[in-house]
Parts: structure tokens; sequence; C-alpha cells
């Protein structure tokens, strides 16, 4: 097994000499990264995803992507394009606000460079690596230009373009561009949608929406063999969060607590983020006791486990509600489903699937990071990563390339190293003891050689 292994990183790296030695377009390694909206992690347990599954046995899994804190769209796709934590790229919510500004952000209104330029995506790092471009059907940031840099090619976002519309532009552009694209991506706003609309409990219809996410999937790799790109494409299928059931008996009602006068609400569920009129410990003080299902925290106290404090769109007060629990403002209208919570919750986890040359075939691991996947992204695309939070490590089983060992072969190797040291003992300590031990004749003997002498 080890052996094989290590002829195949030979061989592996045998190839990408060869590959970097020649100047053909041709042999660039290239990436579509794909986010299915909402997309919960155990949506892949219990319900079926015939071409999902195909797509599976064929490349990689993990099971659990243990996103960002704020668990929302925005925050957590900017996440996997940059390897950052909330904290470090400055999109913290779907809703900011920015004090010395002034400046209001939402996702209806998210074109200000000013908000995504604390980092540098992976398709602004690729294009100015040379002789290469990126190409984007939609993904939150794509359509604006980052550090004066859009995609070579991109759709303005709109929920109204159909998935066979982005499907059709982005593999157009995979197959025929100079220069090449060699990193693209793909959006689509299901399951995410129906999961807000109808709760993930409501099997009826999320398996009728989850059916429609798996034929597109099937759209997906069809498209890329009929175009010749399945086999030198690599396809990273993945989400930006999970979901989870709400109802309008669990409510928590700000207006019962604190009077609206007194602040300004940024954000509301479940993450509210309170910029104070008034003073911020009283208005802190009243908050803590508001509700069981709430927590309070003033910025400075949020846990360290969020990676959630040290930026100034972060607001002096944040609320965190339970899971399924649904801030409002005296309003009884609220969706059945919802995300945002703690980032440790597995509810709110999406999984991802990988296929293509860099990837094992038929390889599944029970985790890694979101902020993990960019510096693989880098790796499988030759490009030098921005600064970041991820590890590529945690990374390395998923990949050809890449020289791993995982927990079960090591617990093997350390049990097998055992045994054969066990049986060498076992075979030194029955040799000793045979070579000890006098022969009955040679004794008799010897005695025999010692008397004759005596006797004559
Ligand atoms: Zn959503």
């Amino acid at each position: 097994m080890l052996m094989m292994k290590l002829l195949l990183i030979l061989a592996f790296s045998g190839l990408v000499a060869g590959f970097s030695s020649n100047s053909s377009d041709s042999f660039l390694p290239k990436l579509l990264l794909v986010s299915f909206d909402g997309f919960r992690a155990d949506y892949l347990q219990n319900y079926d995803f015939p071409h999902l599954q195909n797509f599976i046995k064929e490349g990689v899994l993990v099971e659990h992507v243990k996103n960002v804190f704020i668990t929302k769209t925005f925050p957590n796709h900017y996440s996997i394009v940059t390897g950052l934590y909330e904290e470090s790229h400055g999109v913290v919510a779907n809703s900011m606000y920015d004090v010395s500004t002034e400046k209001h952000f939402s996702d209806a209104d998210d074109k200000d460079p000013f908000w995504w330029n604390e980092a540098v995506p992976i398709w602004v790092t690729n294009q100015l690596h040379g002789n290469r471009s990126s190409a984007a059907a939609m993904w939150p940031g794509t359509d604006v230009s980052i550090h004066n840099t859009t995609p070579s090619y991109f759709m303005n976002y709109s929920p109204a373009v159909s998935f066979e519309e982005r499907l059709n532009n982005i593999t157009t552009w995979l197959s025929s561009s100079s220069p090449p694209v060699t990193f693209a991506t793909l959006y689509w706003e299901e399951p995410d949608a129906s999961g807000h609309k109808y709760g993930p409990e409501d099997t009826k219809h999320m398996s009728s929406v989850l059916k429609k996410v798996d034929d597109h999937i099937g759209d997906l790799v069809h498209k890329l063999k009929m175009l010749g790109l399945w086999k030198t494409l690599n396809v990273i299928i993945t989400s930006d969060h999970g979901m989870t059931q709400c109802s309008k008996e669990r409510l928590i009602n700000l207006d019962t607590c604190i009077n609206h006068t007194q602040y300004t609400l940024i954000d509301v569920t479940p993450v509210a983020a309170i910029l104070p009129k008034m003073n911020v410990t009283q208005l802190y003080n009243k908050l803590k006791v508001c509700n069981h299902h709430l927590s309070v925290y003033l910025k400075e106290d949020i846990p360290a486990r969020f990676h959630y404090q040290h930026n100034d769109r972060i607001q002096p007060i944040i609320l965190v509600a339970d899971e399924g629990w649904t801030i409002v403002i005296n309003e009884t209208l609220i969706k059945l489903g919802d995300h945002g919570y703690d980032n440790a919750l597995p509810s709110m986890h999406p999984f991802l699937a990988a296929h293509g040359p860099a990837f094992h075939k038929g390889y599944k691991q029970r985790t890694i990071d979101s902020v993990d996947i960019y510096p693989m992204m880098c790796h499988i695309l030759g490009l030098e990563p921005q600064p970041n939070n991820g590890t590529f490590g945690n990374t390395k089983c998923l990949l050809v390339d890449q020289w791993c060992i995982n927990l079960p072969e090591a617990i093997g190797i350390v049990i097998g190293a055992l045994l054969v040291l066990t049986t060498l003992t076992g075979l030194i300590i029955i040799m000793k003891n045979r070579q000890s031990v006098p022969q009955p004749f040679s004794r008799l003997q010897l005695q025999d050689d010692d008397d004759d002498p005596l006797i004559e």
C-alpha cells in the first residue's frame, strides 16, 4: 500500500515536471468551483442523490466542512475563496454598516469594492499570475471590481438567470478562451431558497428540491463529458452553510427588552448586530437578561473560537440566538428554515465533493475547515496563496500528489509493526532457549568420555 503511494507520488511529480516544462496552455491545471447555496451536510445521508453519488464514487468526499461564523451566505462564500475568517476578510455579514465612512452594505447593494478590498479572492490572484484568466457564472463578489479586477468573464448577479444559462456560459468560457480560463465559479441559489421557505424537516418539499439540485449536477457532468472537459478539469462541489428548522413558537422579540430608539439594528437574525445610541453597558445589561435562548456579547467578549471580533464592521453588541430560534422586532412572519447560527452546530455545516486529476478516487474524509479549501485550490492551480487562516495539510489526503497517512492507515501501520516486532522477539526467545538447554545425550557422552580414562 505504502509502496504504491510512493510510486504514485513519484509518477505524478514526473508528470508535473513534464507539464511545467511544456509551455502549452492545455497542460495548465484547471479548476471549477461550484456552490449549491444552503446544502446542509446531512442531506447527503437523508436524501437520494444518484448523480452526486456517482461524482463522489469517482472522486473524494468531505462529509462535514466546518464553516465560519457567522454562518451566512456572503461571509462564507468569501471565506472559501480567500481562506480567511470573516474578521480578516471584512465581509462580516449580509448586512453591514461602517461607522467611519457611514457606508451600508446589503446583499442587494454589494457593488462597492470598499467592502471586498480587505482581501484578495483567488480569481484575482489567478488572473494576476499571467497568461491565464478567471470566469464566474455568479458567486458573491465576482461582479465587483475587487482591487480593480473582475474575472475576465463574469455575469452580473441575477437570481432570474437559469442554471442552464449559467452552465452554458461557464463551460463555454472553460473550453475556448485565450488566455485560458483556469479558475471558474458556478453558483446556484438552491437548496437555500427552499430551505428557508419550507424548513429542512419538510421532507416532502425538500426531496423534490434536492432532486432538482441533483439533476443540475447530472447536467453539469454530462456537459463536461460532451465538451471533453471531464477528464482534465478539477471540479469542487460544495456550499456555504447548512440550514436548521425554525418555528413561530421560538421567537425572541427584542421590543420586549429594549426600546428601538436606543439603538440601530444593523443585522437581525439569528445573529443581531446592535449599534447603541445610548450607553453601551446599560443597553448590554438590558439585553443580557432578555431571553434564555439568546447569547449576548460585548464586542470585546465575543468568544475567540468565533474568530469574529477584530474588524470595525463588527458592531459593539452581538446577539446570537440558540439553534432554531429567531430574533424579531414585533414581527410574527418568520422563515421556517434559517442559518447564521454558531458554526460548531452540525446543522450549519455543508459538505465538499471533488473530482478530477488532482483528486483521489473513492476517498472519504470526515472533516476539514472551510478556510482550508483556499490553500488547496492555490496548490492545484500552482498559485502562491495570500496570507490565510487555512491549513493545507488538512486537505493532503484528498490530493494524489501529496504524501498522507490518515488515521486508520496509521493505526494499521502501528499494529502491523507491533505484530512483526512481537513475532521477531518470540522467535529470538525460542532460538535462545533451544541453544541454552543441554542435549541429554551429549551430557551422557561427556561423562563417558570423562570417566573412561579414570576406569582405565
Ligand atoms: Zn440563506
